[in-house]
């Protein structure tokens, strides 16, 4: 059997056959962060494919420029869009990635570190949660502030960058089972995510409450865990798979969608059959955002309003990746005295990129520039984005510029234009 090391063997085969549908056009150069940036071919999708497929050949080794720019890459997969030739560049970084991990060409402590935190913290909640209670702790005292004047610059920017961590009572578990209010219309199951209900825990009872009040039953399957999305970002794809197959168990029971309100964790499960082949086609088929199933389903009317000027900003693996754009716009353009506006560059990376900015923090501070750049032009009360990266680094954009712009996921919007009983959690 060919392994990982043979140049005939089967994920290299699969880079070099992805590799082959790019016809070098370089239409895609002007939608990609990097490339924008830096202005080198080599950090472009089609200077990086040409790196890849050379890869692929046994032409050059991994270590050196193709590490380097298969993970400076945000794999935002923009140049998705952009190709004419459906060239699919996120399978293919994502498998160049789980090949220099495998054959050892990510040798750094930098690297090594990235990979404990995601298996051992990001997919263990009880000690994401014990580690989010001390980070909040640090933070209400202050001790942060005062660490990040002491400590290493690498290890300073991490607690900079870090999210304020909210009170334990956004952070109390949902229940198994929220009933539809009005006329029933289905059942659905609810993904919770990993960094979601410790972080973004309004957004997610925002979810569920709406989705009741819309008419659906939502159920919570226990079992459910992280969904793997930032470890197959990051090469690892032996565990990746083992999260997928884990989910893929978890919610095996009868319902008519799948809500994930997370879109990284919605594109993954979406293209779970990626990995899992085709057992996963089922999950993936139910998977929706909830303003898509909303919008499918018909969204009943909202009797309350939400008085803002409102830019929609587009999660890159919403977008790109699902491939889901048109309908929380018209959702969001539905809300009384709601005003949405555009701006000039919604399917741009913002630059949180899953574990990016604490990566690459510098590019990841460029590409929010440009990004924050656009916003402001609008001049917003209110920016929408449904993906807990995106809400992060938003909010910390627009803080570190002193501008009071509120970052809120577009369920929230909705769920406060739902009335008063929307929001204070699941029936
Ligand atoms: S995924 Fe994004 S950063 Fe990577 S090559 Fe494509 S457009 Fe550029
Ligand atoms: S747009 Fe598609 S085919 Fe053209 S260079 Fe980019 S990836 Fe290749």
């Amino acid at each position: 059997m060919r392994g990982p090391d043979d140049p005939r063997g089967g994920r290299r085969q699969e880079i070099l056959r992805r590799a082959l549908d790019c016809v070098h056009c370089g239409l895609c150069l002007p939608a990609c962060p990097t490339y924008l940036e830096t202005g080198r071919e080599s950090s472009s999708p089609r200077g990086r494919i040409h790196l890849m497929r050379a890869f692929a050949e046994g032409r050059i080794a991994g270590e050196g420029v193709l590490a380097e720019e298969a993970f400076l890459c945000l794999d935002c997969r923009a140049c998705e869009t952009a190709c004419p030739s459906g060239v699919s560049y996120g399978a293919l970084v994502e498998h160049v990635r789980a090949e220099l991990r495998e054959r050892g060409a990510l040798r750094g402590r930098a690297s090594r570190l990235e990979l404990l935190a995601l298996r051992g913290v990001l997919a263990r909640p009880a000690r994401l949660r014990a580690a989010l209670s001390g980070l909040r702790l640090l933070q209400r005292l202050g001790i942060d502030t005062w660490l990040t004047r002491r400590l290493p610059r690498s290890l300073a920017g991490v607690l900079e960058r870090a999210p304020r961590v909210p009170p334990g009572r956004e952070r109390r578990p949902l229940p198994r089972r929220i009933s539809a209010g009005g006329v029933p219309r289905g059942r659905v199951a609810y993904f919770r995510g990993c960094v979601m209900p410790e972080l973004f825990g309004r957004v997610g009872r925002a979810t569920v409450t709406l989705l009741a009040r819309q008419g659906f039953e939502v159920w919570v399957p226990p079992g459910q865990v992280c969904c793997g999305a930032l470890h197959a970002h990051a090469g690892d794809e032996v565990f990746a798979r083992r999260l997928l197959a884990a989910n893929l168990e978890a919610f095996g029971g009868e319902v008519d969608a799948v809500v994930v309100d997370s879109a990284g964790c919605g594109a993954m499960l979406r293209e779970a059959p990626r990995l899992l082949g085709g057992a996963a086609e089922g999950l993936a088929r139910r998977v929706r955002d909830p303003l898509e199933l909303l919008d499918e389903a018909g969204l009943r009317p909202l009797p309350g309003r939400f008085e803002a000027r409102v830019a929609y900003d587009d999660p890159c693996h919403l977008v790109h990746a699902s491939k889901v754009a048109a309908a929380p716009r018209r959702l969001l353009a539905g809300v009384p005295g709601l005003e949405l506006v555009d701006h000039r560059d919604p399917g741009a990376c913002c630059g949180a990129a899953g574990t990016y900015a604490l990566t690459h923090p510098e590019m990841s501070d460029r590409v929010l520039a440009r990004k924050l750049d656009a916003l402001c032009e609008v001049d917003p009360d209110v920016v929408a984005s449904g993906n807990p990266g995106c809400l992060m680094q938003l909010e910390r954009g627009f803080r570190q510029r002193g501008l009071a712009v509120r970052v809120l996921h577009p369920v929230e919007i909705l769920a406060a234009a739902a009335g008063p009983a929307a929001r204070p959690g699941p029936a």
